[in-house]
């Protein structure tokens, strides 16, 4: 059984004193992929992912402004990430997005997350998304600028409700589960993930954050999406093997992964 982590932040200080043995667990798990995100720390420093990617050769890398961070951006930045686009290692934009949880303001963030959307674009990358208590606006710019484009959006730590997934399924996104849907109360993500068509899911940690149960409250790491695997399969009522070889194949589609690459 083969499973990838869609979405880790193994760049992570919380991973400085260990980080080979979370890597090797994550192997030992069966972790096919790891998809590292480089938004790290924010501009200047785009490429916290890529180091890591070549590094590992089932290591693959972002590169992208986190919305928390775009008041840290300036033109040379969109340069920077225009030139990363080319890396071999880098295979998608993200995450950008909205985030009005955090106060930075949204007239900074929506030039920012539009004009990487262009870089996106010209680029022909998938995107990977994050929008927090700013979903409307996100619908709103990705419907406008990404839809017509007709490139992959994931729509990363998916914690929307049922209704909140068919919007994004309508638009063609795909939708990407992680430790916040093994929680007891998360009753209405589970719902979404029930109704997602089996080629739109993917599954991820957003490690070292949100860890599924059991290890809700501690340090999350790659090999942990066994438990949201497990989980999201119970729920769609499948087999693990089965949803660890959907999801898989998903990954390996929507980033357009050359099946030939040493792993
Ligand atoms: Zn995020
Ligand atoms: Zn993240």
């Amino acid at each position: 059984m083969q499973l990838v982590d869609s979405h880790c932040h193994l760049d992570d200080e919380q991973f400085h004193s260990d980080r080979e043995q979370v890597i090797q667990r994550a192997r030992d798990a069966g972790l096919k992929y790891m998809l590292a995100i480089g938004t790290g720390d924010g501009p200047p420093d785009l490429e916290t992912a890529i180091r890591l990617a070549d590094q590992y050769p089932f290591i693959f890398a972002t590169a992208g402004i986190h919305p928390n961070d775009v008041q840290k951006s300036n033109p040379q930045t969109f340069e920077h990430l225009r030139a990363l686009v080319q890396h071999p290692k880098v295979i998608a934009i993200g995450e950008i997005g909205l985030d009005y949880h955090w106060g930075v303001p949204p007239e900074a963030q929506l030039p920012v997350f539009r004009k990487q959307l262009e870089i996106a674009a010209e680029g022909r990358m998938p995107i990977v998304i994050h929008t927090r208590d700013a979903w409307d606006d996100t619908l709103d710019v990705l419907r406008a600028f990404w839809t017509p484009t007709g490139l992959p959006c994931v729509m990363h730590c998916f914690t929307g409700d049922a209704d909140h997934a068919k919007q994004c399924l309508d638009l063609g996104f795909t939708l990407s589960f992680g430790g916040v849907s093994t929680f007891p109360k998360s009753a209405e993500i589970r719902e979404a993930a029930r109704i997602t068509p089996s080629d739109r899911l993917l599954i991820e940690t957003d490690s070292p954050y949100l860890a599924p149960v059991p290890h809700r409250g501690k340090r999350n790491e790659p090999s942990f999406v066994t438990h949201t695997a497990e989980k999201l399969a119970e729920v769609r009522g499948v087999s693990l093997a089965e949803l660890a070889a959907q999801t898989t194949a998903n990954f390996e589609r929507i980033f357009q992964m050359n099946p030939d690459l040493p792993r």
